[in-house]
């Protein structure tokens, strides 16, 4: 699929960031379907009072005929002004029309209602006394005493009507602010709780992102900078996080077997390194680590002005024991010679195979004096002890020892190396299994090794 090739493209910080916004779609597409529901329930309610006014409109037009009737009917009664009475019955019958239409639209069990019915009874009174003030006409007016009579009744139906309709009115108006506070109650109920939902959806995906970001992202990070380390060659590294290490999820594994494969690398590092400085036969360093060791011996003895001491074995007549024995027997010696020698030296000496039956000790602080004693020790103790060839034959073997110290006989590692052999040449022409150093057979006085050669 193209989409989720792009996606798994991405780096993991997007992913994530773009699964917690799809996370948040869904709530915000309900955060806008809830305002637009809210809206339209709004406006709902809106068109209910433009019909409540609507509604009301009747009642202010009632209200409006009963004063049409009651203004002339009073003129006539008080002023004797001419009635009109066509008008007068058409103006009656609009306001019977539109109390009967009111009173239908009512609840039946409503206040209202029963307002309604009460200002139909007026009304009914009303008209009876029109009728009776009708009937009177003319000749009913000089009898001002019932005229009066009459229009202080008709006046008090007037106002009882008017007085209801008011009440009606009022009535209404207070429904219609009741239940526009309701709404009004109930839309910032609603927007106050779709805003809490959210922000709480927000917080929770935030919260979820975040937490996320640090169980995931965080220990791939220290895998990345562990892993980078471990390919620059750093083997040594360990990844962060043992914690993370120890709990079972996959980058706690991951990081787990990183670490593992780390240990195990640095481990064949390290068996490999030894085999590539270590003679295999004797375990001794080989000829190329001597000449590295030198080379940092003599650095550190110049840059300190101590002395550093050389001595190179070589086994007498060794080939003797290869053509007699055979080259097995002759390795075997090799090997005993090698163990010899680690035996005699201090931790900080160094010993290799220098070549075939040769072995090469390097000294750091021992003076030519030193280097002699130590070299004759060695050359009697391989003398002294018979190396064993068979399960019952053993022989003695001898060796010659050059011997020479920086700086009194060399100013470098390649003048000490050459000096030692020389030395080693001497011991090999004054009849073997002998000590020589430059200078040899007498030593020098102590004060002459108290001074280093310039
Ligand atoms: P010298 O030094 O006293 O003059 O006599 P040498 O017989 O020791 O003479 P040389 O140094 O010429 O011979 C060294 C011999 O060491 C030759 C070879 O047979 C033997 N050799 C060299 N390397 C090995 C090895 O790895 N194993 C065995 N068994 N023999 C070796
Ligand atoms: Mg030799
Ligand atoms: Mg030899």
């Amino acid at each position: 699929m193209p989409s989720s090739s792009v996606i798994a493209r991405l780096p993991l910080r997007w992913r994530l960031v773009l699964g917690t916004g799809l996370m948040l779609l869904p709530l915000l597409v309900l955060g806008g379907g809830m305002l637009y529901v809210l809206s339209h329930l709004v406006s709902g309610f809106d068109q209910v009072i433009i019909n409540s006014l609507q509604k009301m409109a009747p009642v202010s037009r009632l209200q409006i005929s009963i004063q049409g009737v009651w203004e002339p009917l009073h003129g006539h009664l008080l002023h004797g002004v001419p009635l009109d009475a066509e008008q007068l019955r058409m103006r009656c019958r609009e306001i019977q029309t539109s109390l009967a239409g009111l009173s239908e639209q009512m609840p039946q069990s409503s206040e209202q209602s029963t307002r309604y019915r009460q200002l139909q009874q007026t009304w009914a009174d009303f008209e009876n006394a029109c009728t009776l003030a009708q009937a009177g006409g003319e000749a009913a007016l000089p009898d001002s005493a019932r005229v009066n009579e009459l229009a202080a009744r008709l006046e008090g139906d007037i106002h009882t009507m008017l007085e209801t309709l008011a009440a009606i009115y009022r009535d209404s108006q207070e429904d219609i602010h009741l239940e526009r506070n309701r709404f009004a109650r109930i839309e910032r109920g609603s927007l106050g709780f779709l805003a809490a939902s959210l922000l709480a959806g927000m917080a929770i995906s935030l919260a979820t992102a975040l937490f996320l970001a640090r169980t995931i992202i965080g220990p791939v990070e220290i895998l990345k900078a562990g892993v980078r380390q471990l390919a620059s060659g750093n083997l040594s590294h360990r990844l962060e996080s043992e914690e993370r290490a120890k709990a079972k999820d996959e980058v706690g594994n991951l990081i787990f077997l990183v670490n593992d494969m780390a240990a195990k690398l640095e481990k064949n590092q390290q068996e490999l390194k030894e085999l590539s400085i270590r003679d295999p036969l004797t375990g001794l360093y080989n000829h190329r680590e001597f000449f590295r060791l030198l080379g940092e011996e003599v650095e550190r003895a110049r840059r300190y002005g101590h002395p550093l001491s050389m001595l190179i074995l070589d086994l007498d007549h060794f080939k003797r024991i290869n053509d007699t024995y055979g080259h097995p027997i002759g390795d075997n010696a090799l090997r005993t010679v090698a163990m010899r020698i680690r035996e005699h030296l201090r931790h900080v000496d160094m010993a290799a195979r220098y070549g075939g039956e040769e072995f090469s000790l390097l000294l750091p602080e021992t003076t030519i004096v030193e280097a002699y004693d130590v070299a004759e020790r060695l050359r009697q103790a391989i003398a002294a002890q018979p190396v064993t060839l068979f399960e019952e034959q053993a022989i003695f073997l001898t060796t010659s020892i050059g011997a020479a110290t920086f700086p009194w006989y060399a100013d470098s590692g390649d003048s000490l190396v050459a000096e030692t052999d020389r030395a080693l040449y001497q011991a090999k022409q004054a009849g073997r299994d002998r000590v020589c150093w430059p200078g040899s057979p007498s030593l020098p006085s102590a004060d002459v090794l108290a001074t280093p050669p310039d």
